[in-house]
């Protein structure tokens, strides 16, 4: 295979100028990596399954980029989708897909790490690997094509990609690439075939291998559990922690076109104690870990001067939960006012405590204020877990309106289990609440922004054995809303229903599904998580094509005892902890902030070791004792 940079240089040449924004595609950004090629022994491209201007700022990505690219044996470059323009041209040109960096073809790296982190990505992913001229279906690569790898949220269920995808990544990346880059170079040394590198790989804790796994299904289609192909094969693929969060990425590279975010971001905590019922990255992301605000202070410093942004973004899955939160803000508030930095704190929770942090943070309040409270009656906040009282809601509410914000956002999910109209009346019913307390403070000026989700049961969660709303109850309650939200100061955005159902055929899928999404590929379906580019119709058909009812998939109540098809990893959360849960929320119990008091979710047994290893309180579960050794005597008398 050998590689005309001169050709494609001109070929890029002459089709850019046609294309949209080209500067998507031609790299050379501020902190972007080069390498010589023969400068390593293992290239890596990295690949976000979606354009360039949504996956640059993707910061799981840039932490993999600035790990592997510190290795000296390895490079790093990064790989985007092109949108439908360039694809075209590229194919017309017979231009493969290729990195940014060295503008080399993907097809000439060692391994394509693909990140997933929501469903709506597959055929994306085939779209990518399509464009590389690798074979879609694992089973039809060789030892002449890259290992194909995929880590992300969306790979908590692997069955569904499992016939496109060699090896997935379970859990955090940064110890677990590392691992990945030495197998395979063990194994490419050793000249051995492919199949011995997929065995390898089974060997490394959290890399499941679905080739070396058979599903089995009942006569009547439910999953009955996966049959190991190989003694190697394990037969519970554990998620891969990293005992303490390693300091986080400073070098972000600075794109020379607009994209969504351009700012530094850093990941101040990572995990969640707070169990909403319905929240996958609650669940998946636990233990709650912090990084020290010495380490975000001076990250923070590093990363403006090397990039010269002027916002921050402060991350986390509930930024009030971080212990030193208020530290950490008045420090860097100090800094901001000096240095006209935005700094933004997303993920606050509802309390006049997160009001005081936006305050002196004395950022623009021309967004607005979001808050998420996710449902409108106390029955509702028992099922999914999320206790907020609405008295507590209007008061945090007239505290924002009266401190000079005149929008507050306010986002719902309608379709959780159980839910009646009455639930999703309140939820009409409390946006006029709000609005109307800012009416008597700011007047007109006041105004509020409903943005209204439809509820996806996700793996992992208490919510993985209920159905989803079908079409016709997700029309009728959205008409409800659409009805009551209208009017002057009042906006409503919602999810289409087929959007909603796509999400909900993928999350809890099992294998058959990948026939489904290689139809769907095949057919024309790329860029799903795009309303203007989702084509439902491709979908209907797909499945039909594949013989495969996706109601099966959305609108069927799980047995309790039901084997699903995504049961052999392991989130570190157990299943019996989540049933604990889902029979909880149906009593509408509410469960506590764990941090208070551990309620036994299975993170500590599974993670004894590391946390034993570690122990301090950047972890907010409990220090596991170290054991104490017997000494000979006692062990022999006990
Ligand atoms: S082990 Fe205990 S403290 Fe840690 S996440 Fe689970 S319930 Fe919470």
């Amino acid at each position: 295979m050998s590689f005309d940079h001169h050709r494609l240089q001109l070929q890029l040449e002459r089709i850019l100028p046609t294309v949209q924004k080209p500067g998507r595609y031609v790299g050379g950004e501020l902190n972007q990596v080069l390498k010589p090629w023969d400068s390593v022994e293992t290239r890596v491209a990295l690949a976000f399954p979606d354009i360039y201007d949504l996956g640059l700022p993707n910061l799981g990505l840039a932490i993999l980029y600035q790990d592997l690219n510190a290795r000296p044996d390895v490079l790093a470059e990064r790989v985007y989708s092109p949108w439908t323009d360039m694809e075209l041209a590229m194919r017309n040109n017979s231009i493969p897909l290729y990195s940014l960096e060295s503008h080399r073809p993907v097809l000439e790296f060692d391994i394509l790490g693909i990140t997933l982190p929501y469903e709506t990505l597959y055929t994306n992913a085939l779209n990518l690997l399509d464009l590389a001229g690798i074979p879609l279906h694992a089973a039809q690569r060789t030892e002449q094509h890259p290992l194909v790898i995929a880590g992300g949220h969306a790979c908590y269920n692997p069955e569904t990609m499992a016939d496109f995808i060699d090896a997935f990544a379970i859990g955090e990346g940064e110890e677990l690439i590392h691992d990945i880059v030495i197998v395979y170079q063990a194994w490419k040394r050793s000249g051995k075939p492919r199949a011995d590198l997929l065995l390898a790989l089974t060997q490394v804790s959290g890399v499941h291998v679905p080739s070396l796994y058979q599903p089995g299904y009942t006569d009547d289609g439910l999953f009955t559990g996966l049959t190991p192909l190989h003694p190697l094969a394990p037969r519970k693929i554990t998620k891969r922690i990293v005992a303490q969060l390693p300091p986080p990425p400073t070098r972000f590279i600075v794109p020379s076109i607009d994209v969504v975010h351009n700012r530094v971001a850093v990941e101040i905590m990572r995990g969640c104690t707070r169990g909403c019922r319905f929240c996958h990255a609650g669940m998946v992301n636990r233990p709650v870990r912090e990084r020290p605000v010495a380490e975000i202070l001076t990250a923070i410093q590093t990363a403006l001067k090397e990039t010269g942004y002027e916002e921050v973004a402060l991350l986390s899955l509930s930024s009030s939960d971080y212990t030193q939160i208020v530290d950490l803000v008045d420090k860097i508030s100090k800094h901001a006012s000096e240095n006209h930095l935005t700094i933004s704190v997303p993920s606050l929770r509802i309390e006049s405590f997160s009001i005081d942090l936006m305050d002196k943070l004395k950022g623009s309040r021309q967004g607005g204020f979001t808050l998420a409270p996710e449902a409108a009656t106390d029955r509702m906040r028992a099922t999914i877990n999320k206790p907020i009282a609405a008295e507590q809601l209007l008061e945090t509410a007239r505290a924002i309106y009266s401190r000079g914000w005149s929008t507050i956002k306010l986002y719902f999910m309608i379709g959780h289990p159980s839910e009646t109209m009455e639930d999703v009346q309140a939820i009409a019913d409390l946006c006029q609440a709000v609005l109307s307390e800012g009416r008597k403070i700011i007047g007109k000026r006041a105004s509020l922004h409903a943005g209204v989700s439809t509820f996806v049961p996700k793996p992992h969660t208490p919510f993985q054995w209920a159905p989803c709303d079908t079409p016709e109850q997700m029309q009728a309650k959205q008409e409800l809303l659409r009805r009551e939200l209208r009017g002057p100061g009042l906006k409503m955005t919602w999810t289409s229903p087929k959007d909603t159902l796509l999400e909900a055929w993928l999350s809890r899928g099992d294998r058959r599904m990948g026939q489904v999404i290689f139809n769907a590929w095949q057919n024309g379906a790329k860029f799903d998580a795009w309303q203007d580019q989702y084509r439902y119709d491709i979908w209907q058909a797909a499945f039909e094509a594949a013989g495969v009812d996706p109601a099966f998939y959305t609108h069927r109540q799980r047995a309790e005892d039901e084997i699903f098809p995504w049961d052999h990893i392991n989130p570190g959360v157990r299943k019996a902890f989540l049933l604990g849960e889902y029979r909880a929320s149906r009593e509408q119990i509410f469960r506590a902030d764990c941090r208070d008091s551990c309620f036994g979710c299975g993170i500590l047994p599974t993670f004894a070791e590391i946390r034993r290893e570690n122990p301090g309180k950047h972890w907010m579960c409990p220090e596991v004792p170290i054991r104490k050794v017997k000494k000979p005597l006692e062990a022999v008398i006990s």
